[in-house]
């Protein structure tokens, strides 16, 4: 590709919609332009980016034994009336009327329509496992697009669906993708960590997401992960080792006592001198419009998505004051849970309260306390708390350490769920109709694309590894009008194309300097320079990942050798 030819326009300023460092460089560099708020058209680089990404999870997926198909993405409301999700998908689903006035909606994932296309195909228990994918456009109408290509509304995923005869074979077919997901990120030049995860709407139990480990707050989930093992979960998903024994806030008798001006927990445990694991706060929701308090250790937060699970919730919010008067018949700040009408309010109590005794906790009144409160017997605990960094590893007991994670995919055991709402079946060795046991797997192919260049770049631009590098070379004479230069670089050019190494032949009549810009701007792996050393018969050649000074001279059959050498290594 000659760059005078090239579509594309770098800019000179980063955009000033932009936070995350992929969103500004893919739009400085010119591989997106923005139509509306999370759609964006991907430019001649980016869609040469995509494809490599695109051909890497083709590639693996087949050696999987899965197999591509191509599933509609406009979509009739049926098949997700028939799998119950039309009703609780939400506005993130985008839906919208034909002209014989069908509901009709773009498809944000692709369960229902492969669910019935499935049923429609294979009866019988012979033909099963399969496991088919695709790699295309979904719409999701997220509440907050933003970073780019990180959250878009419009976003490109590869979606797979295994079906299987028994959980043993889900189970194995799950180790298989796990296994082909490390190989695919691996071949993108991208680490990656397998977490524990929760499996939202999309529901089943076991579901682990694959995450590209950052420092930056573009890494939208918090990952929790141990030094000394091998664990590690999402936030909404880790747990660790709590000590309950022995959390005893002392006091000898129960008694409600004036505790004024307490507002937090930690004024109130200064007030009343007690570590703020001796105070049993509760917290209070509204969760799909019905009222939820949630009782958990004073050193402790909720953690939401927990807590949504733990009461079968789609959405969740605090409880406004006034609420708290109204359902609690209580007061914001001094919440018990003992006053309220069970049948109307659920409570719930986090396993952080058991083993504490003699402990503190509201009296249902303004400033005014309850000391020394004990639990009565028949309490069930759930999981509905935050992990903090620090706390024990549930495994091992060693600390665990948390950071930033970019969720690139994910794999799900989704079990019967959309079998059975589907009356999705097969029939078996003694001829019984049995719902297929079913497995997801999505990777999103866009998001890794800015995932990449937020795990690499520099004050100058991208740094593509090799493999998913729009293209490998950039040929840059100095000076264009320079006979000598202009045939070298065109020769090298001609070599690189004639050996199937991509490159770009810089022969815009533009100063070296900004050639070179451009170059570290757009992120090729390598750059050979055609300038005045061409007298002596060399050319510079440099690595985008080493920094200025680390260029070599050497002659162009031993530049074009080394390019050779580093795609067929893809390093
Ligand atoms: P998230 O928690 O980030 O919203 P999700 O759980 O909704 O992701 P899935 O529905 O399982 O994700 O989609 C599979 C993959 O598609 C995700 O792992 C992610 O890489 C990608 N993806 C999901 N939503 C978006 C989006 N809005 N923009 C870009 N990629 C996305
Ligand atoms: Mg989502």
């Amino acid at each position: 590709m000659k760059m005078s030819k090239l579509f594309n326009k770098t800019l000179r300023e980063f955009p000033n919609d932009a936070d995350a460092m992929s969103h500004k460089l893919l739009v400085r560099a010119g591989f997106i332009k923005k139509l509306a708020n999370g759609i964006y058209t991907y430019m001649p680089l980016a869609q040469r980016v995509l494809n490599k990404i695109s051909n890497i999870v083709r590639d693996e997926m087949n050696l999987s034994g899965a197999q591509e198909l191509l599933m509609p993405f406009v979509q009739p409301a049926e098949v997700w009336k028939k799998s119950g999700r039309w009703n609780v998908y939400g506005k993130e689903l985008l839906r919208c009327n034909d002209r014989h006035d069908n509901e009709m909606c773009l498809a944000p994932t692709h369960e229902e329509v492969i669910t019935s296309t499935v049923a429609d195909t294979i009866t019988s228990y012979k033909d099963l496992p399969i496991n088919v994918y695709q790699i295309q456009t979904k719409f999701r109408d997220e509440i907050r697009p933003r970073f780019g290509l990180l959250r878009g509304r419009e976003f490109i995923m590869k979606d797979a669906y295994s079906f299987h005869t028994s959980q043993a074979d889900l189970e194995r077919e799950y180790e298989v993708m796990a296994q082909t997901y490390t190989n695919i990120f691996k071949r993108c030049g991208l680490d990656t960590k397998a977490v524990q995860s929760d499996s939202g709407a999309i529901g089943g139990n076991v579901s682990h997401e694959y995450m590209v480990l950052t420092d930056t707050m573009v890494g939208e989930n918090d990952v929790f992960y141990c030094q000394s093992c091998d664990y590690s979960a999402n936030s909404n998903h880790a747990i660790s080792f709590l000590n309950v024994e022995n959390v005893d806030g002392g006091f000898e008798k129960e008694e409600i006592v004036d505790t004024p001006n307490t507002k937090t927990i930690d004024d109130l445990a200064k007030f009343l001198n007690v570590k703020p694991n001796c105070i049993l706060k509760a917290v209070a929701y509204i969760a799909d419009s019905k009222p939820v308090v949630a009782m958990i250790r004073g050193d402790k937060e909720i953690e939401e998505t927990k807590l949504m699970n733990a009461v079968g919730a789609l959405e969740i919010r605090p409880m406004e004051d006034s609420e708290i008067v109204e359902y609690l018949n209580s007061s914001a700040g001094f919440i018990s849970y003992r006053n309220v009408d069970k049948s109307k309010v659920k409570v719930l109590f986090d396993k952080s309260a058991k083993g504490m005794k003699n402990f503190v906790l509201g009296a249902d009144i303004k400033d005014k306390h309850i000391v020394g409160a004990n639990l009565e017997d028949n309490i069930e605990f759930v999981d509905i708390s935050l992990v903090k960094e620090g706390e024990l590893c549930p495994i091992c007991k060693k600390p665990l350490k948390v950071t930033r994670g970019i969720e690139v995919g994910n794999i799900f055991q989704l079990g019967t769920k959309y079998s059975k709402a589907m009356n999705a079946c097969y029939t078996d060795e003694n001829g019984e109709l049995k719902p297929y046991i079913m497995g997801c797997y999505g990777i999103g192919v866009s998001r890794t694309m800015a995932a990449a260049i937020e795990k690499y770049h520099d004050d100058f631009g991208i740094i593509w590894p090799v493999a998913i590098a729009p293209y490998h070379v950039d040929v840059v004479p100095v000076d264009i009008n320079d006979k000598d230069q202009m045939e070298t670089a065109q020769k090298i050019y001609d070599a690189l194309n004639s050996l199937k190494i991509e490159a770009v032949l810089d022969d815009r009549d533009y100063r070296a300097g900004v050639k070179f810009k451009d170059a570290d701007l757009i992120g090729f792996p390598i750059r050979i320079t055609v300038g005045k050393s061409i007298s002596e018969g060399l050319v510079e050649f440099k690595l985008r990942k080493d920094n200025k000074d680390k260029m070599v001279k050497i002659t162009p059959t031993d530049a074009i050798e080394k390019c050779k050498q580093m795609v067929l290594n893809q390093i």
